[in-house]
């Protein structure tokens, strides 16, 4: 079960693990349950298994679970773990996104460099579980731009490209993001041990 009750995130998971044709994947919303889980973490690591943890309880099924945090250079790795709360509680994805901008609006572009880092947990019972992790290296844009994707995708550079990641398809994301990296390390230990 992918242990997440954003749409977007489940939507990614599922389509980069299909090809495991020996797992049936499933999410809450299969069961049309949304479960908000409080991430008081103080690591990716620990808000992963929280997460993992949480849904496993709920539902008895092996779970994968995802953290992810934007680190930015200039800001000493702001917003980081807080990066779904930077603007506040309550905060949207653009909310989050233009507080990062006006808290780089000094910063030359050279200096913009930032990396998505995701940690997941693959958890199989009590405690029995792993992490695996995917870091994608890039710079923060100077405007958001693009409609694909979530979160600070708009304004996500990554390296090698003069697009955000939300001007790419959801398969070139796939393929470099640092949650395609995670999970192609979950898929080689799932396949190979
Ligand atoms: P969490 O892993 O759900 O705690 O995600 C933290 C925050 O990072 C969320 O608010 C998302 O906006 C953002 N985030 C997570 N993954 C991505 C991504 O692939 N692209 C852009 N933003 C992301």
């Amino acid at each position: 079960m992918i242990a997440s009750s954003n749409p977007d995130k489940v939507k990614e998971i599922r389509t980069m693990v299909s090809d495991l044709k020996e797992y049936e994947i499933i999410s809450p919303a299969d069961f049309g349950i949304s479960h908000i889980v409080e991430e008081n973490g103080n690591t990716l690591e620990e808000n992963a298994l929280i997460k993992a943890k949480a849904f496993h309880k709920l539902f008895g099924f092996p779970v994968i679970s995802d953290d992810t945090g934007l680190f930015t250079d200039a800001l000493n790795g702001e917003p980081g773990v807080y990066s779904a709360r930077y603007a506040g509680s309550d905060a949207t994805y653009t909310d989050n996104y233009k507080k990062l901008h006006l808290n780089l609006k000094d910063v030359s572009d050279p200096d913009r460099k930032a990396n998505f880092k995701c940690v997941i947990c693959y958890l199989t019972g009590g405690d029995e579980y792993k992490f695996f992790e995917g870091i994608c290296n890039g710079s923060i844009s100077r405007d958001p731009k693009g409609e694909n994707g979530f979160g600070y995708d708009p304004v996500f550079i990554p390296d090698g490209f003069n697009k955000t990641f939300a001007e790419l398809s959801e398969e070139e994301k796939n393929k470099i993001s640092h949650r395609g990296n995670a999970l192609r390390n979950l898929k080689e230990y799932l396949i190979n041990g």
